[in-house]
């Protein structure tokens, strides 16, 4: 490869699995030999705690406060106790399902930043603003918003996840030059602010991506790993997709 930029597969669990699921998916990854990339389980946050030191944690949504009155929220320096590194943030199943808005979405990177956790901050269009035409806009849109609250140095610390809405669970996984034109305007997006740290981005794909279809979509310029949902559950699958990483 002609960049120095590390593969990074995270598994989504979404809120999936059981106690016996983190059994299965940290003896499979203990037992391989995965020192060319890294990789990052995001259980529901109840499971944190259940699993070895050795398995590399992160969370599927964080509080933007920092703790108090917030019923139901999880804050950021609760899941650094529990070991966790990574944290998905503006997941487009929580911009629907809890109207996390591009603000709201920039706050938590912010906060996750803060804490010294890298965020996992996921874009992407539905399939009516890709049949308008208008997806780069949107993709832009959806960056610019954090960049506003962050500022481009921070993208040191940030790795991106492009998924299409419309490949989401769906089975329909974008082709690779789908994900490559994506990953390649995201990287040129933050290049006219800074192309070094544009150059270092770690950006993955997801959406429906599984062990027949990883090499052929991580093998694209400018994708660099994958956020992996349903196939994150089976772990032989998992354990193929960080193989081809
Ligand atoms: P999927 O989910 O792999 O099940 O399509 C990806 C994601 O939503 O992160």
């Amino acid at each position: 490869p002609t960049n120095t930029r590390r593969p990074l597969v995270a598994g989504n669990w979404k809120m999936n699995g059981d106690k016996s699921l983190v059994e299965k998916v940290q003896s499979h990854l203990a037992q391989a030999e995965l020192s060319n990339m890294d990789w990052v389980i995001c259980p529901p946050a109840p499971y944190l705690g259940l699993f070895d030191a050795g398995t590399k944690l992160g969370v599927q949504n964080v509080s933007q406060f920092d703790s108090g009155a917030h019923t139901g929220e999880v804050s950021v320096s609760m899941l650094k106790e529990f070991g966790c590194g990574y944290a998905i943030v503006g997941h487009s199943e929580r911009r629907e399902d809890n109207f996390e808005s591009d603000d709201v979405v920039a706050q938590k990177v912010a906060k996750v930043l803060d804490a010294g956790l890298t965020p996992i901050l996921c874009v992407g269009e539905p399939e009516e603003v890709r049949e308008a035409g208008t997806l780069f806009d949107y993709i832009a849109n959806q960056l610019d918003a954090v960049l506003a609250e962050v500022g481009i140095a921070a993208f040191t610390n940030i790795v991106l996840a492009y998924e299409p809405i419309w490949a989401i669970g769906t089975g329909k996984t974008a082709s690779p030059e789908q994900a490559q034109e994506v990953h390649a305007f995201i990287r040129g997006h933050l290049a006219k602010q800074d192309s070094n740290i544009a150059a270092g981005t770690v950006i993955l794909y997801g959406g429906s991506v599984k062990g027949s279809n990883a090499k052929e979509l991580f093998s694209q310029a400018d994708v660099d790993g994958g956020l992996i949902g349903g196939a994150s559950l089976n772990p032989e699958d998992f354990l193929s997709i960080c193989l081809a990483a």
